[in-house]
């Protein structure tokens, strides 16, 4: 697609960054590029086009995309953050990292029971983090009707902890 070969054209990648034996990729060059970001938004609202009601975007740089494909769509938008940062009532699931362990938070009562979510961050890769905020959109009631990401690193198999929701991939390494 357009958004992919933007993507493949700009990707950076960091050997030993931030640990030893990490082959680190690096989209902020893909968002820094007017151009490749639209077309990445654009492919992501088109493949998910009336199947949500919410974006939630994953802490960080999963907000760049889901602010971004929310106003496209005139959807809501979610943030779904890391541990401690949001007040009130919040649900909080734990979960490993492909290097350390994390912790994701979701405010509850923010849309209605049942909403449509569409899930959206930058990098797939073990499923941890997709996996853990899939548990935290359907423990506060919604229907998470897809996931979308930049970038899947398959062989981490990380598609496979999705179970049956639909994963829309830019472009696979
Ligand atoms: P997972 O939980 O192992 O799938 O890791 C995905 C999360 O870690 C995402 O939120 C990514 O932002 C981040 N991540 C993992 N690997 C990379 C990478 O190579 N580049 C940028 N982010 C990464």
């Amino acid at each position: 697609t357009p958004a992919a070969d933007h993507v493949t054209a700009l990707l950076a990648s960091y050997q030993d960054f931030p640990e030893t034996g990490i082959l680190f990729r690096d989209l902020n060059p893909v968002f820094a590029d007017a151009v490749a970001f639209r077309t990445i938004i654009d492919e992501l609202a088109e493949r998910f086009h009336g199947q949500f009601d919410a974006v939630a975007g994953i802490e960080a740089r999963g907000f760049l995309l889901a602010a971004a494909v929310g106003y496209a769509a005139g959807a809501s938008v979610l943030a779904v953050r890391k541990g401690g940062k949001l007040p009130g009532s919040v649900l909080s699931e734990n979960y490993d990292l492909e290097y350390g362990s994390a912790c994701l938070e979701l405010e509850i009562g923010q849309l209605p029971e049942g909403s449509r979510v569409l899930v959206l961050d930058d990098v797939l890769a073990t499923g941890g983090t997709i996996a853990a905020t899939s548990r935290l959109v359907r423990r506060a009631g919604y229907r998470l009707t897809g996931v979308g990401v930049v970038l899947e690193l398959t062989e981490l198999l990380g598609r496979d902890r999705l179970g049956t929701t639909p994963l829309h991939t830019i472009v696979a390494l």
